[in-house]
């Protein structure tokens, strides 16, 4: 517990090793992209989730956007994202020129669904992005074969669900393209960062150059041509080799953050199972085929005033659970898009009636303990019959 006894919705976690390596990454001398530590990094991924190759990126919004740029998107194409994301699912495709086309999530996982997908398909449709929410994998057969008989690329983004699994394959690896990021708030975390995941090979060496402002650099540098210069579109989407050594730090000991944030999830989930149930608050739905990241635990209430009275009840207790997206299509960028309030209602609920209870690596149990007796003590208000969440959400 921090010692003003507030338990933060956040806190960023480190292991320990983070100024060792920091420090050696300076003297090494070689404090620019692509050094000692990314190369560490990107072989970790490339071996543990079984792709073709990985890249460091600044961050998984800037990976997201070297997707939007590999698969050529262009002013006219259409992309289907789920409307409960975060924004940068949506911007990178937008930054290209590409209308984004809304479609709702399932009320079990919180996902894409993928059931009402090829609805949206049209001529113009060159992608999907599902999103892992919670770390929660898609229906990604599905996606997949839908992505296969209509010719589209799917771009996992991943943010959330590192180390997680559909069917026993990694998420990210899926898909074409898959995103990783470790901003603060994330699993793994370097401050800032994120990672792109390149599973079709025929990508990989372009995905390179765009990341490497438009040139061969990389291939340079290899010895596999004489000289670089300016071959393709491109940014300086490479992190410092600085950041990276914070980063291998982290994922140096995965095995231990992934036990450690099991071990929250399901003492959240025993504790506050019988509850909930009782009063018809919907919790988190893994199916058995999914193997989750643990990310976020979250509550859905009846209603909008229900979760702004539990996040009021919490904070009296010096406890600090946050909502989580509003649905994009109903935002004054989303709306600007073409979306139109009704059009996901899944999400537009969601929005009102999410909840996010504190979750991070260093949560000791004497904090938890504390948030799930607060959470036990609050009780509904105006309700007139308890409800199931899933007819609620149906
Ligand atoms: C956190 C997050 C992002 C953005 O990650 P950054 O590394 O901060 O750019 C994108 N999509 C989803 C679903 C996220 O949760």
């Amino acid at each position: 517990m921090s010692q003003d006894g507030l338990i933060p919705f956040n806190r960023p976690c480190l292991t320990g090793k983070e100024l060792e390596y920091i420090a050696d990454a300076i003297r090494r001398g070689h404090a620019s992209g692509d050094g000692f530590y990314t190369q560490q990094c990107h072989r970790f991924f490339e071996n543990q989730f079984e792709i073709k190759k990985a890249l460091l990126t600044t961050s998984c919004t800037h990976a997201l956007e070297m997707a939007a740029i590999l698969c050529n998107i262009r002013p006219g194409d259409e992309v289907i994202v789920p409307s409960y994301t975060f924004t940068s699912t949506v911007n990178a495709f937008v930054l290209r020129g590409a209308r984004p086309v809304f479609c709702d999530i399932r009320p079990d996982t919180l996902n894409l669904d993928e059931t009402r997908v090829e609805t949206l398909i049209t001529a113009n449709t060159k992608a999907i992005v599902p999103v892992h929410y919670g770390g929660v994998s898609c229906e990604m057969d599905s996606l997949l074969e839908i992505a296969k008989n209509h010719k589209l690329f799917v771009i996992e983004d991943n943010a959330q669900g590192i180390f997680g699994k559909y069917k026993n394959k990694n998420l990210g690896s899926l898909g074409n393209l898959g995103t990783l990021s470790f901003h603060e708030t994330k699993n793994i975390n370097c401050g800032e960062g994120g990672a792109l995941l390149i599973n079709d090979s025929s990508l990989a060496e372009r995905a390179e150059i765009i990341r490497e402002k438009g040139t061969n650099r990389s291939q340079f540098f290899r010895g596999q041509i004489d000289k670089y210069g300016w071959v393709d579109l491109g940014s300086s989407f490479l992190p410092s080799d600085i950041l990276a050594a914070y980063l291998w730090s982290q994922l140096e000991m995965w095995p231990s953050i992934v036990a450690k944030r099991k071990t929250i999830w399901d003492t959240y989930y025993q504790e506050l199972t019988t509850w909930a149930e009782s009063l018809g608050i919907g919790l988190p739905h893994v199916p058995s085929h999914v193997e989750q990241s643990h990310h976020l635990f979250y509550l859905i209430f009846p209603d909008l005033e229900n979760r702004t009275r539990f996040i009021q009840h919490l904070k009296q207790k010096g406890i600090h659970a946050v909502f989580h997206y509003q649905a994009l299509h109903c935002s004054p960028m989303g709306l600007n898009l073409g979306g139109a309030k009704g059009q996901c209602p899944i999400s537009e609920q969601m929005s009102d009636r999410l909840v996010r209870l504190p979750f991070f690596n260093s949560l000791t149990q004497e904090e938890q303990w504390r948030v799930i007796e607060t959470t036990l003590e609050f009780q509904l208000l105006n309700l007139k019959k308890p409800m199931s969440h899933a007819r609620l959400a149906a």
